[in-house]
């Protein structure tokens, strides 16, 4: 029996999918997260032995309770669910679509988060990874060079919320530090999946991003916290 549990949320396909993967190839023991059951069966199905379904709707309170329940002790929390359903600058964005864009990958992170912390607070080398996004660092919004990647004010919703995100991980980062939580933001890099439709083209393998995300899930005790982290392992600029 493996002695140590993961959980990833929205692992039914795209970069989660990659991470449960992974981690049950460390030994892990993965609550492979998934809204729909079908579609979590699958996975579970694919990764083999070592994965194991957890229904979880980040959106859905009574969702994350029962899912919570279900879980003694957690020893890492992959922050994975996430959702970019319009792409627009600010100004030709809705209200609606930024709360729908909150809805999962902040409140639904802060959702999780919460609902797991005595799980994870039973672990002996607890560790929390909030996959973020390389579009979310304002340093690199605002780089000098015109040429840079991410120097237009396109898809605001999921930019400003990851942004969100990222100071999440600081403040989570200061309450746990007591606890020996170590709580990371993990930008995966460009990927290929259905999260951006018509990415794939320019996108690299979801696998090698969600490497970074084992990386952090496997820090030592003495490892960093409260940090932005590419999957290479280099640090991002907030
Ligand atoms: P994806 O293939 O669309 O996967 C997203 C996953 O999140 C799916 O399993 C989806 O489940 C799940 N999900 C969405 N809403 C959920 C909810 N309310 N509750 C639980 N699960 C939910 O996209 P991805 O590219 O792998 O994205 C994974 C993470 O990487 C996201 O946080 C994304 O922002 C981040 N990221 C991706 C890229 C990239 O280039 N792909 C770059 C930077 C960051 P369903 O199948 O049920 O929809």
């Amino acid at each position: 029996m493996n002695d140590r549990t993961a959980l990833v949320t929205g692992a039914n396909k795209g970069i989660g999918f990659h991470v449960a993967r992974l981690l049950v190839a460390e030994g892990f023991d993965v609550l492979v997260g998934a809204r729909d059951a079908g579609r979590g069966e699958r996975a579970v199905a694919e990764i083999g032995a070592g994965a194991r379904l957890l229904v979880l709707d980040v959106t859905d309170p009574g969702s994350v309770e029962r899912a919570a329940a279900d879980v003694g002790r957690l020893d890492v929390l992959v922050n994975n669910a996430g959702v970019q359903p319009v792409v627009g600058p600010p100004g030709e964005t809705g209200v609606a679509d930024f709360r729908r864009t909150y809805e999962t990958n902040v409140f639904g992170v802060v959702a999780a988060t919460n609902a797991f912390l005595p799980a994870l607070r039973r672990s002996a080398h607890p560790r929390v990874v909030n996959v973020s996004s390389g579009t979310a660092s304002l340093a690199w919004s605002t780089h000098p060079n015109p040429q840079f990647a991410h120097g237009s004010p396109r898809s605001a919703a999921y930019r400003s919320s990851k942004a969100a995100l990222n100071a999440l991980t600081v403040l989570y980062a200061q309450e746990l530090a007591a606890d020996g939580i170590l709580v990371n933001a993990l930008a995966p890099g460009a990927r290929a999946t259905d999260l951006v439709p018509g990415l794939a083209a320019r996108a690299g393998d979801a696998a090698e991003g969600a490497r970074g995300a084992v990386r952090l899930a496997m820090l030592p005790d003495d490892g960093p916290t409260g940090g932005f982290f590419s999957w290479d392992g280099s640090p991002v600029p907030w």
